[in-house]
Order: C-alpha cells, then structure tokens, then sequence
C-alpha cells in the first residue's frame, strides 16, 4: 500500500518521479541558482513537496504536482538545503497559488492549527517560532488517518529531518 513513508522516499529519490534526462535537461536550460546565482545543480519547487505530501490524497495526483515544471525552479545544493519545506505564501506567484489553492491554504490552516497545540515552539528544540519558518510533518512512524493533526507536528526548519 502507498503511505507517507514511501511517498516521503520517493520524493527523497527523486528520479523516482522526475525522470534523470527530464531534470538534466531543464538544469541545462536554466542553470543559474534563484537565490544566490551560483551553477544551479538541483529542481526546487516553489511549492514545497511536503505541502502536496500533506494534503493530496492520491499518489498520481501527488505525482503529478512534483512534475509539474510551472513550480519548478533552478537552485543550488546549498540554498535548496537551506530552504527546505518552509514558505511563505508571498512566496507562492499568483498562478501557482491558483492552481494548487487547496493544497496550500489546507497545509497553512493544518500548520496554524498544530502550533497552537504545541503553543508556537518547534517540537523537535522547543524554540519559539512562526509559522513562516517552521514545517508541518507528520510523527516518526505515524500510521494514522490522514488529516488527523495528532499524527502531525511541526518543526523549524532545522529540525525538519525525519527517521
Ligand atoms: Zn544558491
Ligand atoms: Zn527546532
């Protein structure tokens, strides 16, 4: 069966879902990092993985939305590794928050809601963060109901990293 954790290696592996030659070939096309204009090495999406990982229900939805090249862009290892799952949605261009409205504003009202529970402290050191700067997860070896927010929690960005 298809769950979190498979979902979460794949996206891992991602040549699992974007074929080697289809990122090879996009890098080439657009090779400057977004962020600091260093030789772009890596696909990061706009939309984090995580908010569809979060919130789409079936795998071929999912699979189609880390596809999707409108919500790609070029970066570098460093800055891909630096920004990880956390956004803002002044982050999101407007044609991308239209396409994916559902997605984004479920994750964001998730992420509120398991802050509040956890009084806006990172779950995995306890500091104070916002919402900007943190990312929703699910619990190690979670085996819930989706949309459950017990089986979530919510991080900074440093202690994003899982199993
Ligand atoms: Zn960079
Ligand atoms: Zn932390």
């Amino acid at each position: 069966m298809y769950n979190e954790v498979t979902r979460y290696y794949e996206m891992l592996a991602n040549s699992a879902i974007i074929n080697h030659n289809t990122k090879r070939n996009y890098l080439k096309h657009n090779s400057i990092c977004k962020f600091c204009g260093a030789k772009a090495t890596t696909i990061d999406h706009i939309i984090p993985c995580q908010v569809f990982e979060m919130t789409m229900e079936f795998e071929e939805d999912f699979r189609s939305a880390i596809r999707d090249k409108s919500n790609w862009q070029p970066a570098c290892k460093a800055c891909n590794k630096r920004k990880r799952a956390a956004f803002t949605i002044k982050d999101i261009p407007t044609y991308l928050y239209n396409k994916y409205k559902d997605c984004i504003d479920k994750y964001i009202a998730l992420r509120k809601q398991v802050l509040e529970i956890q009084n806006y402290k990172c779950a995995g050191c306890g500091k104070e963060v916002t919402e900007d700067t943190t990312v929703l997860r699910y619990k190690r070896n979670y085996n819930g109901e989706r949309d459950n927010i017990h089986g979530m929690i919510v991080t900074c960005i440093e202690h994003e990293t899982r199993n």
